[in-house]
């Protein structure tokens, strides 16, 4: 009898391939474009549509995206790319088979590195390959196994899309949730990948069990024990909450079938978001049953200079290393102030114009926090940095108040959409200074002769009285501490 296991014994592998949607503005095979449509098959043409005779031509910008993504992930780029058939029969696929890549994949042998934790990860990509989207399926009156028809919409095939596929190198889904991550910032950095659109980024995980024994002190396990271990694919996985629950549901399936003495099914499983598990599909297929073979209507692509030639700009790690050191941030304050390019290229624009670190509170704190509270990002307020940069400029320049320009100006600016300029002057926020502020200080310092007595004696406290008195007179538009100045200096003379 074979000795019963507990879970602490178990170990979980995992290995992804993560469907990247290329940003670019026509389809890999033809000129229909990408935009999404409210119209069903509006955006077709006999390519896409596969109808006889229609040829294929390679676009330009989806093999320039994936040189990009190649040269970030440290990939070896091939001399020659080429394109094969997968065939298989889906009504969302009008040709009966994919144009996707077999044997010459546009970029092999890459890696990404990760931080879980205090820790730095290697994360191996085996292979990233340019692929045609199908096209989507809609179910009418139920779920793809209760409905009462499907309509097909074809807009979508032609997408261009990545797959990445990495080495099963993960041990747990905390893992995987620091890839998808990091994968995300790369990609957005590389301006091939937009992370708002649905389903730009779509996960297949593949996951087993194995004994906890198998796993070294790195995580490293032999060739042979990975490739003895049954392991199942859960497809259908669209977010990175989605593929955290995806694959705890799924390790704990598999452990309680091991547990119970029962051998895990090599096989495909489906993610149901809504009922929160995965369900059978089908028989895992092998590589055998989709008969791939060349795509004749497609020549091989001469691409390996294309590494040199195209550039990529500085990538997230690197920007957070050099703001670190050029701006003198926090580790924190450079973490939020590359967490995008467009949050990077901003903060870089206002910390050159003015203090480096004046700006890191604006940007990260102040604007961060009021579109983070208002579920916005800053692409949403592209076309009104100028506004924002002149709000830094009014402190910068000591016309307002911190206060008042935190919480009334940005305030009213994301509500209400006004500029800068107009809400100071709306509100009266010009800051009080000069002769007005003069006079205040004056009347406070004549209106109160028993605080003045207090301070001269010692107490510090009446200064504060004092300095609350004038704030009170000038309806909270003075900066306190040059009330507190000025007051020294009256109170001296
Ligand atoms: P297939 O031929 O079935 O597509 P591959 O060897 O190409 O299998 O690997 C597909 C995916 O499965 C890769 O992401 C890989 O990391 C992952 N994988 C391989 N072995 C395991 C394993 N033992 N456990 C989990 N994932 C694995
Ligand atoms: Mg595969
Ligand atoms: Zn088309």
């Amino acid at each position: 009898m074979s000795q019963v296991q507990g879970q602490d014994d178990l170990a979980v592998v995992i290995g992804l391939e993560v469907h990247v949607q290329l940003e670019t503005e026509t389809k890999i095979f033809c000129g229909c474009s990408t935009e999404p449509a409210a119209e069903p098959n509006s955006r077709t043409c006999p390519v896409c549509l596969g109808l006889p005779g229609a040829l294929p031509v390679v676009n330009e910008a989806a093999v320039e995206a994936a040189v990009k993504v190649g040269k970030a992930i440290d990939a070896t780029i091939p001399e020659r790319t080429r394109f094969h058939r997968k065939n298989y029969y889906y009504p969302d696929l009008p040709k009966n088979f994919q144009i996707s890549q077999y044997d010459a994949p546009i970029c092999q042998d890459g890696k990404l590195e990760i931080t879980v934790g205090d820790e730095h990860r290697t994360v191996d990509i085996r292979r990233a390959h340019l692929e045609e989207d199908p096209g989507s399926l809609k179910h009418k009156g139920g779920s793809i196994d209760t409905a009462e028809y499907t309509l097909v919409d074809y807009n979508r095939a032609g997408t261009p899309l990545l797959e990445i596929v990495t080495e099963p190198d993960f041990r747990g889904s905390e893992e995987v949730r620091a890839f998808l991550a990091k994968l995300e910032e790369v990609l957005e950095y590389l301006g091939v990948f937009d992370p708002g659109r649905d389903g730009s980024l779509r996960i297949d995980a593949n996951l087993s069990v194995v004994d906890a024994e198998e796993v070294s002190d790195e995580g490293a396990i032999d060739e042979d024990v990975l490739e003895g271990a049954n392991r199942t694919e859960v497809k259908n996985i669209s977010s990175h909450k989605g593929a955290e629950k995806a694959l705890s549901y799924e390790a704990q399936r598999q452990k309680n079938a091991i547990q119970r003495g029962r051998a895990v099914e090599q096989e495909t499983r489906h993610w149901d978001e809504s009922r929160g598990i995965t369900v059978s599909m089908r028989s895992k297929e092998a590589e055998k049953d989709y008969r791939y073979f060349r795509e004749a209507d497609l020549p091989p692509l001469a691409v390996a200079d294309w590494k040199e030639t195209l550039d990529i700009p500085e990538l997230p790690d690197a920007r957070r290393e050099r703001f670190r050191e050029e701006y003198d941030l926090s580790a924190e304050a450079a973490d939020k102030l590359t967490s995008s390019r467009a949050v990077a290229d901003f903060y870089e624009r206002i910390a050159d114009t003015f203090d480096p670190g004046l700006a890191a509170t604006w940007v990260a704190d102040e604007l961060l926090g009021e579109l983070n509270y208002r579920d916005m990002e800053i692409t949403d307020v592209e076309g009104r940095l100028d506004e924002v940069e002149r709000l830094v400029e009014l402190v910068a320049d000591d016309e307002i108040t911190a206060k008042n320009a935190r919480e009334t100006v940005l305030r009213s600016m994301l509500d209400d959409e006004d500029d800068p300029d107009t809400i100071v002057d709306r509100e009266g926020l010009g800051k009080t200074g000069g002769g007005e502020l003069t006079q205040a200080v004056d009347r406070a310092i004549a209106d109160n002769p028993d605080a003045v007595e207090d301070y001269h004696s010692g107490e510090e406290g009446a200064l504060n009285f004092l300095v609350g008195q004038v704030m009170q007179e000038t309806g909270g538009s003075a900066d306190p501490g040059d009330v507190n100045q000025l007051l020294r200096e009256r109170l001296e003379e």
